[in-house]
């Protein structure tokens, strides 16, 4: 039987699990760290999981109609894969997005066909200007899909249904703790809940980046580590709606320098190239493997995704 796919979509998920076996090896760690590497998805990460379900529950509620747009306020890693999944289904998406953004991430949006809407970054961070902003997209748009990653609840529930089930199967059952950051919280609450379920004494910690990266609701991702930001000592109402504020057991501070450096090591010790934020989460996942309680216990990182989409960000120098 040839085992060809025929669409992109049927390539999301299902990412390997790899033990970082020469950076434990190296540190002497006591705990066994793994990482799910999730820029093996079509689009080059976690955000392929959260924008295919989101798009397909536009479609079931026909809010996105055949051939229609869609349309977020992010320019990020969702935008990415909403962009490329869109070029697939045959959609249009159209992407308002602050005029400080990176190089790079720019050019992905383009390479799939997005329209791209910059708006200047002293309005974009501005509170007030929120409001006036949002009528405007709506005015512009009015037919289109808004994609809503940080409330749609589409968004943390495929990581309950995929993420969460497949590491649970891939470490047969054995994951004793897990480790993610926070963006809109979809990742960590979504696997983390599905986690709990199978076994309430599954661990989970957040890496939480520093003082710069306190988000609000005009600016829910502070530039300082892109793709995730604070959540302690935050207020809830400036959390998104898809982070679940009962699901981290501990959160991890760091800098972003340490992000940067953990994102160097594991390139030059295991032959892995992962983004800032997963460096961030591995650096979180190794304070948890220096512990006793975590000695020859599998601690999952689920790394978002590719530092090939921070080369020019400066964290490989
Ligand atoms: N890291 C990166 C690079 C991201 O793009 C995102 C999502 N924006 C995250 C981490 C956080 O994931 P989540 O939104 O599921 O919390």
């Amino acid at each position: 039987m040839p085992n060809i796919h025929s669409s992109i979509t049927e390539l999301i998920g299902n990412t390997p699990l790899l033990e970082l076996s020469k950076y434990s090896e190296n540190r002497s760690l006591a705990g066994r760290i793994v990482a799910k590497v999730e820029y093996f998805n079509p689009a080059g990460s976690v955000k392929d999981r959260a924008a295919y379900a989101i798009i397909r529950q536009g479609e079931l509620s026909e809010q996105l109609k055949p051939g229609g747009t869609i349309v977020d306020i992010t320019s990020g890693n969702t935008g990415i894969a909403l962009a490329a999944l869109a070029a697939r289904l045959g959609y249009t998406t159209k992407f308002y997005l602050s005029d400080n953004i990176s190089p790079d991430k720019i050019t992905l949006l383009e390479a799939y066909g997005a329209e791209l809407v910059k708006i200047p970054n002293s309005e974009f961070t501005d509170p007030a200007f929120l409001p006036v902003f949002l009528e405007r997209i709506q005015a512009d748009n009015p037919d289109a899909f808004f994609a809503n990653q940080l409330g749609n609840p589409a968004n943390p529930q495929v990581h309950y249904e995929t993420t969460g089930p497949e590491i649970w199967r891939d470490t047969d059952g054995e994951v004793a703790a897990i480790v993610g950051g926070v963006g809109t919280g979809g990742t960590i609450s979504g696997t983390g809940r599905f986690l709990k379920e199978q076994n309430p004494d599954v661990f989970v910690a957040v890496a939480e980046p520093g003082p710069g990266s306190l988000p609000t609701p005009e600016n829910p991702y502070p530039a300082e580590i892109d793709g995730v930001h604070k959540v302690s000592e935050v207020e809830a109402e400036f959390l998104p709606g898809n982070y679940d504020l009962a699901i981290a057991d501990e959160v991890i501070a760091l800098e972003t320098q340490q992000a940067r450096e953990t994102a160097r090591a594991l390139a030059r010790e295991e032959g892995l190239l992962i983004g800032t934020s997963s460096g961030a989460i591995v650096y979180a996942a190794t304070q948890l493997a220096a512990r006793p309680e975590f000695a020859g216990r599998i601690i999952v990182a689920v790394l978002p995704d590719t530092g090939e989409r921070y080369l020019s960000a400066g964290t490989f120098g």
